[in-house]
């Protein structure tokens, strides 16, 4: 007999863990699937969002995360010029509890919300690769073949959601089309230690100068480093090898000191292709893609795991109920799965919209070797007061995550089948 489940996640990223987490707490039976064995991820999108943050709160979730994972809390994004400073987003009035970004790892928050997770029933099988989508006779989505530990298994749901990052293999089994919006940039990553003494930045800087853009994001224990190139010019960077990087690192970064040294090969520079990448659905009968899967977005406004994040908490909102009928009705299912789509897909046509553009101008100056500061209207605009707090406060609208359903607050009530129990929950 077939293993059956009431909803299988393939993908353990921030859009899986948390999707897990919310349906599980209102009872759904879940089964996450993730390839890796591990979540020990680098140089991923780890700039959690106020409004990211005010969700976990309403989950509970905020204030155990911020005590027990280090992170570096951000409340401004800077872009400086050899000889300007300018506060692009100034985020201290964007959340009344959680007025800063706070940058944790992926590799520390997915295995701690994982944790958290398990006492509600979230059943994560590590190292379990999915191969495969099972359809019933009339073409409906019905569960997946996986394997794990070199064995083919069948796990069969009620729903199956895509939530397996951006070269997607349930996206491309559910044959729908993606389409990239050829994204002008590359970025290639290092990371150095923090040491006692460094300036205090804001965590979220970009630094330019002729040729180069820097992206310098505070971490726990170190800094991680981003150099912007013209998208495909890697092979380039490769042959010039790490002098010229050097040189930017000691103009800009003289605190660096000897840090610097520790770019001492172009292997240690994780490329990151940029992608931005638009599908013509986001579901079927039986699937639900979310996240990377659903629509690559670029790095450009640290957006990556707050839209997966709000992606889930809307999905989990408009299915918790539906997967906890007593009978589930595939039509109930379709028709939230339809709702998501419906619901976060402008907001992600014009995010990738705009990321489109900045890239485009960002490459155009790099390849000619100017600066890239910020365009002019925006330096214009970053000298009225009030200017900055406002563009936080807009960025915290596009970031906004709705509150989670009751049924996913409260769990089930007593006498349905037992509430469930367990951390995180939140005083009633
Ligand atoms: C190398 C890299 C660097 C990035 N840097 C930044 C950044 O600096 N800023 C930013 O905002 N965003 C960045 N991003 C994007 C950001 O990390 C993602 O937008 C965010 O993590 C999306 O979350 P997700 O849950 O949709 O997918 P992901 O976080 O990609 O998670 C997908 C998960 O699915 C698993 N998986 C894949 N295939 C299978 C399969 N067949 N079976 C089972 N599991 C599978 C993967 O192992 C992975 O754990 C980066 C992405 C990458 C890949």
């Amino acid at each position: 007999m077939d293993e059956r489940t009431g909803c299988v996640l393939v993908g353990g990223g921030p859009g899986g863990v948390v999707l897990g987490h919310m349906l599980a707490r209102a009872g759904v039976r879940v089964t996450l699937l993730e390839s890796r064995g591990d979540f020990d991820r680098r140089f991923r999108g780890d700039s959690i969002a106020p409004a990211v943050l005010d969700h976990l709160d309403r989950l509970g979730l905020a204030d155990p995360m911020l005590a027990e994972l280090p992170h570096v809390r951000a409340d401004r994004f800077v872009w400086s010029t050899p000889t300007r400073r300018y506060v692009l987003a100034d985020y201290r009035g964007s959340s009344e509890r959680f007025p800063f970004y706070a940058l944790v790892p992926q590799a520390s928050f997915l295995p701690w919300l994982v944790e958290r997770s398990r006492p509600f029933g979230l059943d994560v099988r590590m190292g379990a690769r999915f191969t495969a989508l099972v359809r019933d006779d009339t073409g409906r989505v019905v569960g997946v073949d996986y394997s794990a530990g070199g064995e083919r298994r069948r796990l069969l749901a009620d729903l199956v959601v895509g939530s397996d990052g951006r070269n997607s293999k349930v996206r491309q089994l559910a044959d729908v089309v993606a389409t990239e919006l050829n994204s002008s940039i590359d970025i290639c990553w290092i990371s150095v230690p923090r040491r006692d003494g460094d300036p205090a930045l804001s965590g979220l800087e970009l630094m330019s100068g002729a040729g180069y853009t820097l992206a310098v994001l505070g971490q726990g224990s170190g800094w991680q480093i981003g150099f912007t190139i013209v998208a495909g010019t890697f092979d380039r960077v490769r042959a010039a090898g790490v002098e010229p990087l050097r040189e930017i690192l000691r103009e800009r970064t003289p605190w660096l000191g000897d840090r610097v040294d520790l770019l001492d090969d172009v292997n240690d520079l994780t490329l990151l292709p940029i992608r931005i990448t638009r599908t013509d659905r986001w579901s079927e009968p039986g699937l639900l893609l979310i996240g990377d899967a659903a629509h690559v977005i670029s790095p450009v406004g640290g957006n990556g795991i707050n839209f997966a994040v709000a992606d889930a908490a809307e999905a989990a909102n408009r299915l918790a109920g539906p997967l906890t009928a007593e009978r589930v009705a595939p039509a109930e299912v379709d028709a939230a799965t339809a709702e998501v789509e419906r619901v976060r897909r402008p907001m992600i046509d014009r995010e990738q919209a705009f990321q489109v553009r900045v890239e485009r101008a960002t490459a155009r100056r790099l390849a000619s070797g100017s600066d890239p500061k910020p365009p002019l209207p925006l330096r214009l605009l970053t000298a009225i007061p009030g200017f900055a707090r406002f563009s936080g406060r807009r960025a915290a609208r596009a970031q906004a995550v709705p509150a989670p359903a009751p049924l996913i607050l409260h769990g089930r009530t007593p006498g349905d089948r037992g509430a469930p129990s367990g951390p995180g929950g939140r005083a009633t």
